[in-house]
């Protein structure tokens, strides 16, 4: 079957692969699955692998097949299966365990081995195939009922890790209670953001650089957040309006912005992290300030990388939620489709290329 792989570490290496076709078999104990791909989306972290920056191959290959993003049909499950059934629609975590203690508890994505495996990404092969299998451990169902959000899935789950873990580490004050959310880059984990966090009851400003009227201030404002173009208020600007903000989730793919957002921060305020930059950027901070702003405000910055079962679950939930409290709005995030792994050159160039695209994804069979 044909997967569209790159040469990880070599830029522009994106070509297509020749895989076999995985069995039901291929994971021990009778817990696989069998998924027919349907959908695949691709998002920053591939550009950087396609640009060189990032990922690896699995062991014995010099190719790695791309993808996280996946959304598919499961075909055959194996005897010990329960989940899950040949029909249901469903989406796969990404990281899978080393063996760590967390890694043995189910929190891959906490691992605390410098090591880690991620479908699509790092060391293991990727969903941009025509089939893939997995232990049922990783496989989440989907509701029918939001499968035309098919690729958001995991983007979301990424976005409801970051946000739970943010209130989970929160609970150290008490009674917190966020009032303001600034949540940098209005990409799909800024605007997903932004759902969970409305859905919490939040006063959220949204913050990219394009001026109004655009695409990602619309979905913004439909979700009940208030769209702000950096380039016309800055930061500090804005937190004389809205008051400083108590949390703050930075989605930019800027590890400027990420330090610059620390100097906005409430008392007692918590700040998350969530890009990844690849690359090796130095930018200058007012360290003295905030070393010392963030001792007397007993402030926190949290990185939240990946996701798994639990968040899907939790970023699903919202999903569905989404689509009642605001009908419509989450699927402009998935603005453009590209036909067939044979496109694969489209795929990049979109990535790459278009400005506009929120969120680029493959459509490797109907169903
Ligand atoms: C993926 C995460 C992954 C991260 C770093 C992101 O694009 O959504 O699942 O952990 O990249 O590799
Ligand atoms: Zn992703």
């Amino acid at each position: 079957m044909k997967a569209i792989a790159v040469k990880p570490r070599q830029p522009h290496s994106v070509h297509l692969a020749e895989l076999p076709k995985p069995k039901v078999s291929d994971v021990p104990n009778g817990r696989g699955v069998l998924v027919k791909v349907l959908k695949v989306g691709v998002d920053a972290t591939d550009r950087e692998i396609d640009e060189g920056l990032y990922g690896a191959p699995p062991p014995g290959y010099d190719f790695l097949v791309i993808g996280h993003e996946s959304f598919g049909i499961v075909q055959e499950v194996g005897p010990n299966v329960r989940h899950v059934k040949p029909g249901d629609y469903v989406t796969c975590t990404v990281r899978r365990p080393g063996s760590s203690i967390f890694d043995r508890i189910g929190r891959s994505d906490i691992t605390s081995e410098e090591t880690y495996y991620e479908r699509g990404i790092n060391l293991l092969h990727g969903y941009m195939t025509e089939y893939f299998v997995d232990d049922a451990e990783f496989v989440v169902l989907m509701p029918a009922s939001i499968k035309h959000l098919h690729v958001l899935a995991e983007p979301m789950s990424v976005a409801a890790k970051a946000v739970q873990q943010a209130y989970e580490a929160q609970r150290r004050l008490q009674v917190w209670n966020p009032r303001v959310a600034y949540v940098t880059g209005a990409g799909q984990i800024g605007l997903l953001t932004t759902l969970i966090l409305r859905l919490r009851g939040v006063e959220v400003y949204t913050i990219a650089r394009a001026a109004k009227p655009n695409l990602k201030a619309e979905i913004a404002a439909g979700l009940g957040a208030t769209y702000i173009s950096s380039r016309e208020t800055p930061l500090a600007e804005l937190a004389k309006q809205t008051g400083k903000p108590d949390l703050i989730i930075e989605a930019t793919g800027s590890s400027a912005i990420a330090f610059e957002c620390m100097s906005v921060l409430n008392l007692n305020g918590a700040m998350v992290w969530t890009s990844i930059t690849g690359g090796q950027k130095k930018t200058e901070v007012f360290s003295d300030k905030i070393n010392l702003e963030w001792v007397l405000g007993n402030k926190l910055l949290l990185g939240s990388v990946n996701a798994n079962f639990r968040h899907f679950e939790l970023g699903i939930a919202d999903m569905a939620q989404g689509e009642i409290v605001y009908p419509g709005v989450i699927r402009k995030i998935l603005t453009h489709p590209v036909n067939g792994l044979d496109s694969y050159q489209e795929v990049i160039r979109l990535l790459t290329e278009e400005k506009q695209a929120l969120k680029v994804f493959v459509n490797v069979a109907e169903g």
